[in-house]
């Protein structure tokens, strides 16, 4: 592991003061930052390099650790390169998730690096951002199979020229015209799950309002409002229907087709002499259940439907049926 000379990194003296590391600073930041050099991989690279050592040398504490190990330092910390040993094994890689260096978090540790956890102490104004809410209309159909939207959100993100504070080197901002926050629109998809109900909120987290001074962005909830259907009635996690029976098939027997809200066609059996209204239970057709497993019952309820148009040959065959059972069917 390297030492790094954050001084260098800036650019100043070692004697700088706080007011030339945060001068330095700025001016490196506003030429390597990712928005003005997009997918320069060297000037991102420089970029995290050059908020590392801002991040130590601005900081009393750490400045002090740093410059009281200096070069030496892995002797004196009695650090030992994990990866060298005898064995010639490199042994498991580290994983760092922060944009700090390896020779950061080894001086600092990881608790105190990122998140702006340093900064809480620095800064009074850190706050989380805040939530926000987006509506969303689905109907009972994506309701029932889940979905993906793609979502345009407006969301103000800290001006990264000049950290949020409005101003750079004394002077106001010109890229966020000093308020240190700039509004943008982003386009974000966004799961719908299966079984969502009306009043039903979708967490995506790290998607609302950034924070200020260094605080985590708030979260954007998703709520959920499931059109009525004119075809199925929902109860929880049960649905019900009416699926049309045909005057013969619920008398004689035979088979109907109930369609499903994901368009699948289910064929049910009608057992002869089936009443108008009968509902038959189809355990597991309903609604997918939002938490826990498996999904509710759908009630398919029988409509029979009565032969309409009748030809001659038909209606006396209706008036024989008449004569055998008297007036009515019953
Ligand atoms: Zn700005």
């Amino acid at each position: 592991m390297d030492y790094k000379d954050y001084y260098k990194v800036l650019g100043v003296s070692k004697t700088a003061s706080v007011d030339d590391i945060k001068k330095a600073f700025r001016k490196l930041a506003r030429k390597y930052h990712p928005d003005v050099n997009p997918g320069d991989k060297k000037a991102e690279e420089k970029f995290k390099e050059i908020n590392e050592a801002y991040e130590v040398l601005s900081d009393a504490e750490k400045r002090r650790k740093y410059d009281t190990l200096g070069p030496n330092w892995q002797e004196q910390f009695g650090y030992h390169t994990p990866g060298r040993r005898a064995s010639g094994s490199p042994g498991p890689a580290p994983v760092f998730d922060s944009n700090f260096s390896e020779f950061f978090e080894t001086l600092f540790g990881r608790s105190s690096a990122g998140a702006g956890g340093m900064r809480a102490r620095e800064d009074p104004r850190r706050r989380a951002g805040d939530n926000i809410e987006q509506p969303v209309e689905v109907t009972l159909q994506e309701a029932y199979t889940g979905g993906a939207r793609t979502y345009n959100i407006q969301a103000t993100e800290t001006c990264a020229f000049c950290r949020g504070t409005g101003e750079v080197g004394g002077k106001t901002c010109a890229n966020c015209n000093g308020q240190g926050q700039l509004a943008r629109n982003k386009r974000i998809q966004v799961k719908i799950p299966p079984g969502v109900e009306s009043g039903s909120r979708i967490r995506v987290a790290g998607e609302g309002q950034p924070g200020t001074g260094g605080g985590p962005r708030g979260d954007l909830y998703l709520v959920i409002t499931v059109k009525p259907d004119p075809l199925y009635e929902r109860k929880g996690d049960d649905l019900s229907l009416d699926f049309e029976v045909d005057l013969l098939t619920a008398m004689l027997g035979g088979e109907a087709q109930v369609l499903l809200p994901d368009a699948r066609k289910l064929v049910l059996t009608i057992p002869p002499e089936t009443q108008n209204g009968r509902v038959f239970r189809l355990a597991g057709k309903g609604m997918p259940r939002l938490r826990g497993e498996g999904s509710g019952n759908l009630f398919a309820r029988v409509k029979v439907m009565l032969p309409m148009q009748l030809t001659e040959e038909e209606r006396d065959l209706f008036q024989q049926l008449a004569r055998i059972r008297g007036a009515s069917f019953v």
